[in-house]
């Protein structure tokens, strides 16, 4: 199968690692291709952006591109926000994730600690927890309204609910929320990634999407591919046999692989 890795962070926002080592690392695991996606500039201070970085992260990818690429492909990109503020024009390729919540004017972030989702479940939906996630889908429908090549992490409202229970993930109520908002962004964009980034970092037992979304993706015909929203090169691949065995079980044949003439469909084996 071929292995792309499009979703990755490094100290050009915050992941532990220089370019350089994220392709060493790639080309180690035998890796046919690589992203970079840095998170994207916003209007306001995020602890996620270094803008003063931007210039270099273009150079280096660059640099990269000359030094790596008989070997590697390499496409330098960045992860969105809703509210990010920089040129999507300047990118290889865009993935939207949606971290903030817009709750009447103020911007909540809910990608934080179980204990910070907790309190902001407390105080912004009275401790209801499908409150908050009928407002996180919600906002997840605007990634139609920007340039997006894929959807980031699209039920990251599930980050904690497996070990916080601040909602049953298994309910009809949860599913019929999450289903509603997955068809109204697939109607615009048609790449979704399963991010394996969950795992490592010991939030979930399983990568995201859950099986119900994936399924939901088939029959709607949209692609997919692998990301493991990588911040430490020593969890690169971390999970990507379980997504590639999740994605087959619900249906797929192909994963969507990103070349310089946009997705490709290769198989899955
Ligand atoms: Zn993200
Ligand atoms: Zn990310």
């Amino acid at each position: 199968m071929k292995l792309q890795n499009l979703h990755t962070h490094s100290i050009y926002c915050d992941g532990k690692n220089t370019l350089e080592e994220m392709c060493q690392r790639a080309i180690e695991l035998s890796f046919d291709s690589i992203g970079f996606s840095r998170h994207a500039n916003m209007f306001y201070d995020s602890p996620f952006v270094k803008p003063h970085l931007i210039p270099e992260y273009f150079e280096k990818a660059k640099e990269m591109k000359e030094k790596y690429g008989d070997r590697l492909d390499i496409f330098c990109g960045a992860e969105f926000d809703l509210y990010s503020t920089e040129d999507t024009d300047l990118y290889d390729y865009i993935i939207t994730s949606v971290h903030y919540m817009d709750v009447d004017g103020e911007y909540v972030a809910f990608d934080r600690s179980a204990d910070e989702v907790k309190n902001m479940v407390d105080k912004y939906f009275g401790g209801d927890g499908l409150k908050f996630v009928k407002k996180a889908y919600e906002e997840s429908t605007k990634i139609g309204d920007f340039k997006t090549d894929i959807v980031g992490h699209f039920d990251l409202v599930t980050k904690h609910s497996e070990t916080t229970g601040i909602f049953d993930e298994n309910s009809k109520e949860y599913k019929a929320l999450a289903i509603e908002a997955l068809q109204a962004i697939a109607e615009k964009v048609r790449v979704f990634e399963i991010n394996t980034g969950c795992v490592p970092r010991g939030y979930r037992s399983s990568p995201y999407l859950a099986p119900f979304i994936i399924e939901e993706l088939k029959r709607l015909d949209c692609q997919v591919c692998i990301t493991s929203d990588c911040h430490d090169k020593s969890y690169f691949d971390v999970s990507y046999n379980e997504a590639k065995e999740r994605l087959i079980s619900c249906g797929f044949k192909n994963i969507a692989i990103l070349t310089k003439d946009g997705f490709k469909e290769e198989a899955i084996i």
